[in-house]
């Protein structure tokens, strides 16, 4: 369904039709002439204000019951005739019209005669002519005799023709038939005078009217008659015998006719009524009096009538529309009132007639029609109105109630239905409490205050309170709502609605959230951010109380192991047991949190004592004791735990915990499975680690890690072939770090996978660098620890590095110590056949300190072989290790390994390894790890000089000296190691 379009434009088209039956109305009434009468009613109406001026010099000459009494009976003898004209002759009167036919002759003889020589002496007669229906129909001209004919001035017609109601409103100034034409009597008189009027007025025929033997009457028009009895008659009898009546006829205008009863014919007029009928000769009076005044009617042309109709009644629908409904009727009544008073106006001013009632009509049915079509209209913008609020309250996520001031219910929408558990039919008539009921008191309060508020200020409650409610089956469910005042047609409040908005699931949802920030997901437990904000609660309300807080920091002895051996999931599971044990082994409101790892601590508040504290250390220690059970395996572990107590071993959370973690130090460092409490003379190492690792941390975003370098030379030319990417840590107050100041702290808290991504993203940005220089070595080797080898996504992290850096992949060589491959053997193999995936080489690393044997290395697909330094620091003194490095250099050969020595320092052992055909050498004998810089300058270098082998061998031992570059230097002076 559309909206409609309250638009005056659109409501004109919804008229269109409301016009076209209007105007097929208004054209049916003017072509049949329905409501003829109505117009004839009006007409006269209009006709009777109209004061005609009666005209003195006007007068009838009455063929009355007195002449008749004293003339005798009718008809007279011509000759009386004759002496009537003869005294109008005498007294001279300006015209005569002689309403008599006169188609016999006059059986008396000699009497034609006489009236012949009366006519011809005044000159100035009009004689009477009339059509006459005969037999058949047919139509007859009843023409004086010929003789009056020709002695009359002139002929004149008295043919009248009665309107539909037998009223005479109508003169035909012309009339005839056959091709002859008769003025109507009075004008034939005004022609006898030559004062007829030019043009000849009045509304004429349509030409096709004209047809052979039917009589035709032309310029029509309507006569405004003056009151009966205001044109002067006189007796005709009176005429003939008083000199002083036949003396007033002076210089007049006379009409003769008769006008007793029974001889006349009467005509209804609209001034005369039926009551006092209009003679023929009174009628031709009244007919000269509007042609001498000139004050005649003419109805409208038709065409010109009938449009002014149609756009009378037309008008108003124009206005209808753009009027409230209140005032439409005024422009109705307006226009049927302007309508009649322009229709009088007209005629009494203008002498027009319009005929009004079909533009009347028009309005009488337009009106009502268009109201019909408004009503239509109106009905159906409420009703899309009432759908569009109903769609609307039924798509909306809000529950919305409407009650009255009573509190009633009268409508809920079918989110509130769903809300409440209650339907539409079941809740309307209650109390909404019932259906809405308050989870407590302070909700129902709320509720109330709302409305009042309402009530009492008339306007809306926006701010929206959070409530709990009780649906129909009892449970609870929040909602933030807002409440709303509905006012009636006199402005006073009816009723409210209230919108509710189920916060239910986000609040559930908020609550989630926040437990999932501030909980370990693997243990459930409060993690770092919720275990520091109880400590720093414990401690404020400590504060208070004077009790003490005692912070226990725990950490699992040879977790790592554990992990390392076993796999990470056991290692989770293990930690969720642990999880369970600590809570288990504390008081009911003691915090236990994850640390991090497999570090928790516990918060005991409210303590009086200290002995207490180590009563539940102990308790936790002793809860170790029984092996952990898990799926697959029985494990063994023990805490070593770290006590601070507030508030002598610190005064804010972090220090406690700090505190606690360095007691737990020393306690690992005594061999675990113990607790001890924090003291002032705990050697400083443990914190000190703690702040290497915190600084580490920051070296990592700092960009503080660098990489050095260090050639691996090949034994057959002595040029660089390989290089090993080595970090260091520039730390800003304790200068270059090497590894093992760093890197066993990095595995021991986990930073190690960042700090090895770090090594593998430097490494391969630098070796892209070469490759774009066409600078050699071919390989180089990047160190990857075991730690970071238990990591999942590692190979794709690598991946991600290579693509990023554009480095070729087979000219990295990721080097894994021995001991790391010797863990979880089925895992390591499936990663390292993941870096082969993706081109890179695979090196092991210190190999012949993890005792494994090369067969047992086989399966891994292993490019290249580095004998650890301890081998070959002895290799010239002692036989077992010439005979162990001699071995792996054989075997690494026969499967297709390169071998690389390590810690090459002396030319013995240089020539040592090159008798045993070693592939390659790294070692301080060549040059200990530089910068990427001078490494770079070693490179171009070796690329200028292109010497024997003698000779690049002899060189090599000046080339680096004190950590500088030999004399042949071009880089600027740096740092090297
Ligand atoms: P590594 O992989 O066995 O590296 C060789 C170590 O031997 C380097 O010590 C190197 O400077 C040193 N070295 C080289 N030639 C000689 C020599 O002729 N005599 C003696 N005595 N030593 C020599 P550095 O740089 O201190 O590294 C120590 C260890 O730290 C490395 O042993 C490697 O296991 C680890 N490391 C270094 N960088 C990284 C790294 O980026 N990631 C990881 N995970 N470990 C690294
Ligand atoms: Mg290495």
């Amino acid at each position: 369904m559309s909206p409609p379009d309250s638009r005056p434009i659109s409501r004109l088209r919804e008229l269109g039709w409301v016009a076209a039956v209007v105007t097929v109305l208004v054209a049916w009434v003017l072509a049949t002439h329905a409501l003829r009468r109505i117009d004839n009613l009006i007409y006269d109406y209009a006709l009777k204000g109209w004061p005609a001026p009666s005209r003195d010099d006007i007068v009838i000459v009455a063929i009355d019951a007195a002449s008749l009494s004293q003339l005798g009976r009718w008809p007279w003898s011509r000759t009386t005739h004759a002496a009537l004209l003869d005294q109008l002759t005498e007294q001279g009167a300006r015209a005569v019209g002689l309403d008599l036919l006169l188609p016999e002759p006059d059986p008396a003889t000699g009497a034609d005669d006489h009236l012949a020589a009366a006519l011809a002496a005044n000159k100035r007669t009009v004689l009477a002519l009339a059509p006459e229906v005969q037999d058949r129909n047919v139509i007859t001209v009843a023409l004086p005799i010929p003789s009056l004919r020709q002695a009359a001035a002139r002929l004149g017609h008295v043919d009248t023709e009665l309107d539909a109601d037998a009223v005479l409103r109508s003169a035909f100034l012309r009339a005839g038939m056959d091709g002859k034409r008769w003025s109507a009597l009075p004008l034939a008189m005004l022609e006898v005078a030559t004062l007829q009027p030019e043009p000849l007025p009045g509304a004429r025929p349509p030409p096709a009217t004209a047809v052979a033997g039917r009589w035709r009457r032309d310029h029509q028009i309507r006569i405004p008659f003056s009151a009966p009895g205001s044109i002067r008659q006189v007796s005709y009898a009176d005429v003939l015998n008083d000199a002083r009546v036949a003396a007033s006829l002076r210089d007049r205008w006379v009409l003769v006719g008769p006008t007793a009863a029974g001889l006349a014919a009467a005509f209804a007029t609209p001034v005369s009524g039926e009551n006092r009928p209009l003679s023929g000769v009174e009628f031709d009076a009244n007919v000269l009096a509007a042609l001498l005044n000139r004050a005649w009617i003419v109805p409208l042309p038709p065409l010109v009538g009938a449009a002014v109709s149609l756009l009378v009644a037309l008008l108003p629908l124009l206005v209808y529309p753009r009027l409230s409904p209140q005032l439409s009727l005024l422009p109705y009544v307006v226009s049927i009132a302007a309508t009649l008073i322009a229709a009088i106006a007209l005629l009494q001013v203008a002498h027009l007639w319009a005929a009004p009632a079909a533009s009347l009509l028009g309005l009488v049915i337009g009106y009502p029609l268009w109201s019909w079509r408004r009503l239509q209209l109106a009905g159906a913008e409420r009703r899309w109105q009432m759908e569009h609020a109903r769609v609307t309250l039924n798509s909306i996520g809000e529950a919305v109630i409407t009650i009255n001031v009573a509190g009633t219910i009268l409508y809920l929408n079918p989110t509130a239905e769903r809300l409440s558990g209650w339907d539409l039919k079941a809740a309307c008539g209650q109390h909404y409490r019932e259906i809405f009921a308050p989870d407590d008191s302070a909700a129902e309060a709320k509720m109330r205050d709302a409305l009042f508020h309402c009530q009492a200020h008339g306007d809306p409650r926006r701010r929206s309170d959070q409530i709990t409610l009780l649906n129909r089956a009892g449970q609870p469910y929040a909602v933030h709502f807002t409440a709303n005042p509905v006012h009636d047609a006199r402005a006073e409040i009816a009723g409210f609605v209230l919108a509710l908005r189920d916060i239910t699931v986000m609040l559930s949802l908020t609550e989630r959230m926040t437990h999932q920030a501030t909980h370990d997901h693997l243990t459930e437990l409060p993690n770092r951010v919720l275990t520091t904000d109880r400590v720093t609660q414990a401690l404020a309300s400590a504060r208070r109380s004077g009790e003490l807080v005692a912070v226990l920091f725990l950490d699992l002895d040879g977790f790592k192991r554990i992990n390392d051996s076993l796999g990470h999931t056991t290692g989770d599971a293990l930690l969720q047991m642990v999880a369970k044990r600590l809570v288990s082994a504390g008081r009911a409101g003691d915090t236990v949190g994850r640390w991090g790892g497999d570090e928790f601590v516990i918060v005991l508040e409210g303590l009086q004592q200290e002995s207490v504290i180590s009563g539940v250390a102990r308790k936790v220690v002793d809860h170790f004791k029984d092996p952990i059970q898990l799926p697959e395996h029985e494990l063994f572990v023990t805490p070593s735990i770290g006590i601070a107590v507030f508030p002598k071993d610190g005064a804010d959370a972090d220090l406690l915990i700090r505190n606690a973690d360095i007691a737990m130090y020393r306690v690992k460092h005594q061999g675990g499975n113990a607790y001890r409490f924090y003291s002032e003379r705990i050697p400083t190492w443990t914190s000190e680690h703690i702040t290497t690792e915190k600084d580490m941390r920051s070296a990592l975003q700092n960009g503080g890690f660098e990489l050095f370098y260090q050639p691996q030379v090949n034994l057959t030319n002595g040029r660089i072939v390989g290089v090993e990417a080595l970090m260091r840590w520039r730390h800003p107050q304790r200068g270059l770090l090497l590894p093992d100041q760093f890197i066993p702290i990095a595995e021991e808290s986990g930073l190690i996978h960042e700090l090895g991504l770090r090594a593998f993203e430097l490494a391969c940005a630098q070796g892209r660098r070469w490759q774009e220089q066409h600078l050699e070595p071919v390989h180089l080797g990047v160190n990857v620890s075991a730690r970071q080898l238990q990591r999942e996504g590692l190979v794709l992290a690598f991946e991600e590095i290579l693509h990023q850096s554009g480095v070729a992949p087979a000219s990295i060589t990721v080097e894994i110590t021995e001991s790391a491959v010797m863990h979880d053997v089925a895992r390591i193999a499936d990663m390292l056949r993941g870096f082969k995936a993706l081109g890179v080489q695979v090196a092991i690393d210190d190999f012949g300190t993890g005792y494994s044997s090369l067969t047992h290395i086989k399966r891994f697909p292993i490019d290249e072989v580095k004998i650890d330094q301890s081998f070959v620091r002895d290799i010239s003194t002692d036989t077992n290790d010439a005979a162990i490095v001699q071995a792996v250099i054989a075997m690494a050969h026969s499967m297709d390994m390169r071998v690389v020595a390590e810690g090459v320092e002396t030319r013995s052992q240089f020539e040592f390894l090159a008798a045993r055909r070693c592939d390659e050498l790294q070692g301080y004998y060549f040059s200990p790890a530089i910068t990427a810089a001078d490494f770079t300058v070693m490179l171009l270098r070796q690329q200028a000089h292109l010497q024997s082998t003698a000779e690049v061998f002899d060189q090599w031992p000046n080339m680096v000296r004190d950590g500088k570059l030999g004399e042949l230097e071009l880089p600027p002076p740096s740092q090297r190691h």
